[in-house]
């Protein structure tokens, strides 16, 4: 099993002299209940550093008061096997106070580009993560941050901060890794009930019409868009926070595709909140990525 650590002094101390030492670090940040996809930013580490350290912290900031943080999945021992498996070297695990001790009160303001999306839909959100990443990249100093695809608008948010802030790293975006069936890995799947797992395939197959439209040249935005909306109405999705086409970049709304763009859904199925995306690209080594 790698090595835990739950302390951030300790981590801090250890990270720091073994980047002394010359080691290059690769941090992939998660939530724990890892899958495929958690270790993909694993593998990428390892295949990329000396050494990858991944961090495990469900981060209470980033979840609003009526959201899933009490009954997130923990299961520290799967995760910790799950992890040796990928050849993970050190593992973070604090407790919550050692992140927030008691009279902690500084936030970092996000970069504009989480205000679209998830930002209208869970306004506190990025404000969480971008303080717990950041958090995190002082606690383990790196080379490389492994981020996933998966979740688009983080990975163009912590960018962002990184560059805004000078950050000393860079950040890596990895691919969507999906079920056989095409659904994108998330620790949250576990929640759904079977029938709720056929409807989920709704996601993916909405992207893929998006994406099998747009290939064949359509480039109206609201064309997409209703594709998309249809497809998740055949899956019995009807909870739809939002599936839109917009800009890969700055999640501006399109309405011509006439650049890179990106078609993003999040939805409900039942109780379960869902997002996934395809960047909409003729490379298709570019969509994949
Ligand atoms: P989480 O534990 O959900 O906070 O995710 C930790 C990291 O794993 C984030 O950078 C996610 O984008 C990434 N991740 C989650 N699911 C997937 C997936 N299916 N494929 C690739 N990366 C993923």
């Amino acid at each position: 099993m790698p090595q835990v650590i739950s302390r951030a002094r300790e981590i801090q101390a250890q990270a720091t002299s073994l980047r002394l030492t010359g080691k290059r670090i690769g941090l992939v940040p998660t939530m724990g209940a890892l899958h495929e996809g958690h270790l993909s930013l694993v593998r990428a580490a390892k295949r990329d550093c000396d050494l990858a350290i991944a961090s495990i912290f469900v981060n209470p900031t980033q979840f609003a008061p009526h959201e899933d943080f009490t009954k997130y999945p923990r299961v520290i021992d799967a995760d910790l096997a799950l992890l040796e498996t990928a050849g993970c070297d050190l593992v973070f695990a604090p407790p919550k106070d050692e992140i927030y001790p008691a009279g902690f009160s500084t936030c970092i303001e996000p970069p504009a580009v989480a205000r679209m999306l998830e930002g209208q839909m869970r306004p506190e959100h990025f404000r969480g993560v971008c303080t717990v990443v950041l958090k995190l990249f002082n606690l383990v100093p790196c080379d490389v941050a492994y981020f996933g695809q998966k979740d688009y608008q983080q990975c163009l948010v912590v960018k962002h901060m990184a560059r805004d802030l000078d950050l000393p790293l860079r950040i890596e975006v990895c691919p969507i890794v999906r079920e056989a069936d095409g659904l994108a890995m998330s620790s949250r799947n576990r929640y759904l009930s079977a029938g709720e797992r056929l409807e989920s395939l709704g996601l993916f197959r909405s992207l893929q019409a998006a994406n099998d439209l747009y290939q064949r040249g359509e480039r109206t935005a609201d064309v997409l868009q209703t594709t998309m909306l249809q497809t998740l109405s055949d899956h019995q999705i009807n909870q739809i926070d939002y599936a839109k086409v917009v800009d890969a970049e700055t999640l501006e709304p399109l309405n011509q595709v006439d650049r890179p763009a990106v078609a993003l859904i999040a939805c409900r199925v039942g109780t379960t909140r869902l997002i996934d995306n395809q960047i909409l690209t003729h490379d298709q080594a570019l969509a994949t990525k």
